[in-house]
């Protein structure tokens, strides 16, 4: 419609008229979508004016937040709601809409959180899209938003305990250390990279020497703990790029990645040399013996197996010693 013959008057009757069929549409619309998604958290629609930066919305997205609806300003604008946006969350908004206006993203779509009046965040669900052009340029938006903040709570607690679960299935419960099942992981991933890289790969064995004695003359709890230094001295004698894990009863196994076995068995002899020097609880004296062995294309097992039974030579040759096919 041609405005520029209109008077002032009727220019003001147009408006009003306008403003009026504005607020009954929405209604309607409001009314349609609180039917249709009420199980949702569904908040209704929102529309966003570029050019006015004007944004129109059901003030349930704003009341939501704790707000009145008296506190909701007469000229809303995108920054009335991006100003109330989680730190963490800020940029990852700004970057969704700025997608979806340059054409990169089909949908501006996000999950945020939101400042309530009292402080506390909700988290909303927002998905929108350019509804129209001005020679162009994105002139219009219009979108639905959700209160998501219940499920994403039950969410982020299920992550939570996932992670913890997972922790407990991946760390031995004495040591604290990985376990066997973590351990056979490690070496996995480790002879898959070495595969890639060809860069060399070690592992060591330890056993303790004599621990049944250990048992039987100070008990298991001395026994436990006798595990517990031993793997804090493992863990301290190696590379933060080395593995260390319980491989089973008193067995321990260090998995050496990019390095060679001469280097490992080095390394090796320093934890066996450590332990030997250590005092252990109650004045304990204990030793270690120990394998090592290079990857040489084979499967775990034989690489495993490879160590083990340079363990079990060190073993039949006296004990608290390291047997590797390497000088040192
Ligand atoms: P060797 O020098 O030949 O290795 O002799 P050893 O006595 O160390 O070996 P053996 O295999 O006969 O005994 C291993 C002992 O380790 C027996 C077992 O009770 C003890 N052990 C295994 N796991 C634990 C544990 O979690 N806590 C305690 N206290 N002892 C453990
Ligand atoms: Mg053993
Ligand atoms: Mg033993």
């Amino acid at each position: 419609m041609d405005y520029t013959e209109f008077s002032r008057e009727q220019l003001l009757d147009r408006i009003k008229s306008l403003e009026m069929l504005t607020q009954e549409l929405l209604n309607e619309k409001e009314q349609e979508t609180r039917l249709e998604y009420a199980w949702t958290g569904n908040l209704g629609h929102w529309y966003w004016n570029i050019k006015t930066n004007e944004v129109t919305f059901n003030p349930l997205k704003v009341t939501t937040l704790g707000y009145d609806k008296s506190e909701i300003p007469e000229h809303v604008t995108y920054q009335f709601f991006t100003d109330k946006l989680h730190p963490e969350d800020f940029q990852k908004a700004m970057d969704a809409m700025r997608d979806h206006l340059y054409g990169k993203a089909d949908v501006y779509e996000i999950e945020y959180r939101i400042k309530a009046k009292d402080g506390t965040f909700k988290w909303y669900y927002d998905r929108g899209r350019i509804t129209q052009y001005d020679n162009g340029k994105p002139a219009f938006l219009a979108g639905i938003v959700f209160d998501i903040t219940e499920k994403k709570e039950t969410q982020l607690e299920l992550e939570y305990k996932n992670r913890i679960l997972s922790e407990i299935s991946s760390i031995d419960g004495l040591t604290k250390i990985g376990n066997h099942r973590t351990l056979i992981e490690h070496l996995k991933a480790e002879i898959a990279e070495t595969s890639r890289t060809s860069s060399p790969l070690s592992i060591a064995l330890f056993d303790i020497d004599d621990f049944k004695k250990v048992n039987d003359s100070k008990g298991h709890v001395y026994g436990d703990q006798v595990l517990v230094d031993l793997a804090s001295i493992i863990t301290k004698s190696i590379r933060g790029t080395d593995f260390a894990g319980r491989y089973g009863g008193e067995e321990f196994m260090v998995i050496f990645p990019n390095t060679t076995l001469s280097v490992a068995s080095k390394i090796s002899e320093r934890i066996r040399q450590a332990v030997e020097d250590y005092n252990f609880v109650d004045g304990l004296r204990v030793t270690i013996s120990g394998g090592t062995s290079q990857y040489n294309n084979e499967t775990i097992t034989e690489l495993v197996h490879s160590a083990d039974t340079k363990l079990y030579t060190a073993k039949r040759n006296g004990k608290n010693q390291i047997v590797s096919d390497a000088k040192f």
